[in-house]
């Protein structure tokens, strides 16, 4: 193996280990027979841009075990994302006027975000950064990553860099290397926060070099996107496993999804699943208002209630944030006991941490009817 703690200059051409990936309705249909929701949604788009089919045959066999119908519907699309109602915006977190450089996101004065690849493993259903998701453009270059350096450098408010995307562990080892070297130790930067859905849905990709990559270097924290029990299956365990013996911190964060997790025992036997295996829940975030996610999101009264229950029945340490993404550039906001949120109109009123008032539509599907 290549010595993880040495930098190279150039860039090594590794690419992953070729994995089965399933992109389109023949294969799925072998694996799974389609609902008619499921089947209208091939073939029926209107030419504009969507969010590809793409799943793990790792995942897939974690749809065919689970009964309950919760993993298929994160993962199989269904023609209900072809309904955009008014309040969803390709650009629901609002990054764009915060992009200071290709893929680069300074919203808070602290961190920086970098989108480091537009590829995942397996395409959520619900992905709120669709417009930018799954587009091919492909990874970040090293001109673009150096301009990230050198913005580093100037900027020495930056303290951590959290590299999202897409997913980065989708990123060849050389590459990832390279990243992590390059910008876990610009200006005044002391860690770095690695955002990653790829030991959930392809567990064989949490290789003993990448645990190495990870664990030299800055301090690197790995943040596991997960929203279900039942994707905690026993690869996922040992690959997480693998990572609590470098030493690396593990948090997790988990979307709220209708028809998924909207349940207070759901979420509590996960966060608590998760505490066991040395990962601490960190983000229970609210559905954000991502085009065609409707069908997925949970009424936002819903989520305060689930989370009100979580808070009075699990540990503070299994408990995560419950967090909204305000629309309209109110950025992240935490939802708790001392946040005023205010229902008016069928929409509520909450604050922005720099005291704005902004509006989050109760109820999912209400731009339906205003709509007329
Ligand atoms: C969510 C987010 C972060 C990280 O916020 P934390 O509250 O520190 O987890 C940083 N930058 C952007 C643009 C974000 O959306
Ligand atoms: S892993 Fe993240 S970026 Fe990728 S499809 Fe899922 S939500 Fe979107």
């Amino acid at each position: 193996m290549v010595n993880p703690c040495y930098l190279p200059e150039g860039m090594g051409t590794s690419v992953i280990p070729p994995v089965q990936i399933i992109e389109n309705a023949d294969t799925l249909k072998k694996s799974i027979s389609l609902l008619s929701e499921e089947e209208a949604w091939f073939g029926s788009g209107n030419g504009m841009p969507e969010l590809p089919l793409r799943i793990t045959s790792h995942y897939l066999k974690l749809v065919r075990e689970d009964s309950s119908g919760a993993l298929r519907r994160m993962a199989v699309p269904r023609v209900e994302e072809r309904t955009v109602l008014v309040y969803e915006t390709p650009d629901p977190l609002h990054e764009e006027p915060y992009e200071v450089l290709p893929r680069c996101i300074h919203r808070y004065p602290d961190r920086i975000l970098v989108l480091v690849t537009d590829v995942c493993a397996l395409y959520c259903r619900y992905c709120f950064r669709r417009h930018f998701t799954g587009e091919n453009r492909g990874i970040l270059g090293n001109e673009d990553i150096r301009a990230v350096h050198d913005y580093l450098e100037s900027h020495p408010e930056v303290r951590e860099v959290i590299l999202s995307g897409g997913d980065p562990l989708m990123l060849p080892d050389e590459k990832l290397m390279f990243i992590i070297h390059k910008l876990g130790r610009a200006g005044k930067v002391a860690s770095m926060r690695l955002s990653s859905r790829v030991p959930v849905v392809l567990p064989s990709r949490i290789t003993s070099d990448l645990a190495e990559i990870l664990s030299c270097g800055p301090m690197v924290w790995q943040v596991i996107h997960i929203n279900h029990p039942a994707e905690i299956s026993p690869e996922f365990l040992s690959a997480v496993n693998l990572l609590a013996s470098r030493g690396i911190p593990m948090l997790s964060q988990t979307v709220l999804l209708r028809g998924v997790n909207d349940d207070p025992e759901i979420l509590a036997d996960l966060f608590c699943k998760l505490i066991a295996a040395g990962v601490k829940p960190y983000y229970l975030f609210q559905g954000d208002l991502a085009p065609g996610t409707s069908h997925l999101r949970v009424a936002l009264s819903r989520g305060i209630e689930i989370f009100r229950t979580l808070s009075s029945r699990i540990s503070g340490l299994a408990l995560p944030n419950f967090a909204v993404d305000l629309p309209e550039g109110g950025g992240k906001v935490r939802l708790g006991a001392d946040t005023i949120a205010e229902l008016k109109d069928g929409e509520y009123h909450i604050r922005s941490v720099d005291g704005k008032l902004f509006r989050y539509p109760a109820e999912p599907e209400q731009s339906l009817q205003s709509e007329g």
